[in-house]
């Protein structure tokens, strides 16, 4: 039972387990795909924005110092046209090359129109810069460049340029905003998986310990019902079924005990041997079934003379019954069995076969003595049934006492 039990709770908390190992698995698995995502969409934002609008940065930056910067240099005779000749080739190769890589990054349908736009714009003022880098090579002065011209292709290139730096900020802003939804959407997706696994975990286990609980309790009755049943068994097996007295079983138990503990304290102990008279001739005058009711009158009467818990009635078998006391001097243990002797008597039980008297009468061995190592365990029974005999041999419906278990006295 105990066994079936255990397994049951075994599978129970085998169950919780492989459930939180799920529930975490779960967890595990959606944070990571959360993180990746939020790499990524950090990763599209930072470099995907901050590149293309850092090399159209460049491009006006290349316009302005390289190319407008030379040619105003170069108009003032600030440096050799040789140099001239290289910064210029130099500005619009850098410009080119940024261009490239710009046009290299993921487009929008949408802004591909104007990126084309854009790229034919570009090509056509570093047309206008060859052309210069042409003249210089043909050794033209540049003096007579228009500086109109050159300013009016500067800031176009600059407001075409400018434009699309602006719509790459504008997509970079929509994109976070875009971003920063997504990201809380996926903590509150998160955040609601984790509160519903936690909740069924915490519901599980409320029911799992609710039926171990239960288990529990139940162990507990069944245990309870078995110790009760136990007991009563014991009692059975101890009691005897005509008087309701100890029985001889109990009498070995309690006699060993009782006289191992007077033994250990030196203290007074007292055995009687008690015996009807003439009972045959009783069973033979009424009959066995109105014996076996003097039987339980007797025992009746020892029952309510002798109340104390450290008193102890037997029926040792028949018609015979032993009495154990403690902590009664002989003295005390003398007028008990007096008293014995005279309720049963005055009990006034017809007994008309008898030799003695009209009424039922019992006979008494008693032994009192202080217990000591010396004390045999056999001597107090031994000494009490020979006591019982000089009782009976005395005249019965008495009793016979000694305190010394070398030497007796009689009544
Ligand atoms: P004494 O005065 O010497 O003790 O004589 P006695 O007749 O009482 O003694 P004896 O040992 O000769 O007889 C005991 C009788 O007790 C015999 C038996 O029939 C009777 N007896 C023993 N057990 C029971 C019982 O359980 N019920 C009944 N009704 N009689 C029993
Ligand atoms: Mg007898
Ligand atoms: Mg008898």
């Amino acid at each position: 039972m105990q066994f079936i039990e255990a397994l049951k709770l075994r599978g129970k908390l085998f169950f919780l387990f492989i459930l939180i190992t799920i529930g975490l698995f779960a967890i595990g698995i959606m944070g990571a795909i959360n993180i990746e995502s939020t790499k990524k969409n950090v990763d599209s934002l930072y470099f995907g924005s901050l590149i293309p609008v850092t090399e159209l940065n460049e491009i006006i930056q290349m316009y302005h110092n390289g190319l407008a910067g030379t040619i105003y240099k170069a108009k003032t005779a600030e440096i050799s046209p040789s140099q001239t000749n290289a910064q210029i080739q130099n500005s619009i190769a850098k410009i080119q090359g940024l261009w490239k890589s710009y046009d290299s990054h993921f487009k929008r349908d949408t802004e591909l129109d104007y990126v084309e736009y854009v790229s034919l714009e570009i090509n056509s003022v570093n047309e206008y810069f060859q052309k210069i880098l042409q003249m210089n090579m043909d050794e033209k002065n540049l003096k007579n460049i228009s500086l109109h011209t050159l300013e009016k292709n500067i800031a176009h290139v600059n407001s075409v340029i400018q434009k699309l730096v602006k719509y790459e900020v504008d997509v970079a802003k929509y994109e976070r905003e875009k971003f920063l939804k997504k990201y809380s959407s996926a903590i509150a997706e998160l955040t609601i998986v984790l509160t519903l696994i936690i909740i069924g975990v915490v519901v599980i286990m409320y029911y799992v310990f609710k039926s171990i609980q239960m288990d529990h309790t139940k162990l507990e009755i069944t245990t309870k019902k078995l110790k009760r049943v136990n007991k009563k068994l014991e009692n059975v097996s101890y009691t005897d079924t005509l008087t309701s007295l100890h029985n001889r079983r109990y009498f070995n138990l309690v006699y060993d005990q009782e006289l191992k503990r007077a033994k250990r304290t030196h203290s007074y102990i007292t055995f009687m041997m008690l015996d009807i008279d003439f009972f045959k001739q009783y069973n033979d005058t009424y009959g066995h079934i109105e014996g076996d009711y003097a039987l339980k009158s007797v025992a009746k009467v020892l029952q309510d003379v002798l109340k104390r818990p450290s008193d102890f009635v037997f029926r040792l078998g028949g018609e015979e019954f032993g009495i154990l006391l403690t902590q009664t001097d002989d003295t005390n243990s003398s007028k008990l069995a007096q008293y014995i002797c005279d309720s049963v008597r005055e009990r006034e039980i017809k007994h008309t076969a008898s030799k003695i008297n009209k009424y039922l009468t019992v006979s008494i061995g008693v032994v009192c003595c202080i217990a000591d190592d010396a004390l045999d365990e056999d001597m107090l029974i031994s000494k009490a049934d020979k006591m019982l005999y000089q009782a009976k041999d005395r005249g019965r419906d008495r009793y016979c006492i000694t305190t010394n278990v070398s030497d007796s006295r009689i009544k």
